[in-house]
């Protein structure tokens, strides 16, 4: 099973970037062509209710399935970066860390209004970032169509900080 799998290939890395944290790398995926093959089916499978016009992958592990989800359902790639990295006209939204704050940005001609967006990241953790994106696609006249990670930390309960933007949430590997 495609989540057996995964759990068995990502790789934690205690007290990455600073200590408590467990972090969830997924570099080993990249190194089977194989199994990112499977996953990219799989994410097709769980989105083809969706009816999407683009996929939006935040920086920067959002850009590596992101990017071959798009290409595979033959729409647009849209990324959403961190401030100050995207060369053209910007719209950003700002969101709380932990600690202080972060922006992302997107490109003002990133899509037509009305275009329904799926976003694509690696991990859901607390879902601050994929809020934000939320927020920014919304800025642009976007519809959010769902969500799809590579990873969720269902302990942390974020699912419902999502479901009000779209009831469409995906994971392929599960942490309860
Ligand atoms: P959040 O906004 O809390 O949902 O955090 C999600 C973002 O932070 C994603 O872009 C992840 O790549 C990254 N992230 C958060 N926690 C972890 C973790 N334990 N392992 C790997 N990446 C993480």
């Amino acid at each position: 099973m495609l989540e057996e799998k995964l759990k068995h290939i990502i790789r934690d890395v205690y007290d990455f970037p600073k200590p408590g944290i467990v972090f969830k790398d997924i570099t080993p995926l990249l190194q089977n062509a194989q199994l990112c093959e499977e996953m990219v089916d799989a994410f097709v499978e769980q989105v083809k209710d969706c009816k999407l016009d683009a996929v939006a992958g935040i920086e920067s592990r959002g850009f590596l399935f992101g990017m071959m989800l798009a290409n595979r359902l033959k729409i647009p790639f849209v990324p959403i970066r961190k401030q100050g990295k995207l060369p053209f006209h910007t719209i950003s939204e700002s969101y709380a860390l932990e600690y202080g704050q972060a922006t992302i940005e997107m490109h003002e001609d990133a899509f037509p209004k009305g275009s329904r967006i799926l976003i694509h990241d690696d991990l859901l953790a607390t879902g601050g970032t994929v809020v934000a994106a939320s927020k920014l696609i919304e800025k642009l006249g976007g519809e959010i169509a769902g969500y799809c990670f590579v990873i969720s930390l269902d302990f942390l309960n974020s699912q419902g900080r999502l479901t009000r933007f779209s009831p469409h949430v995906f994971s392929l590997a599960h942490y309860k």
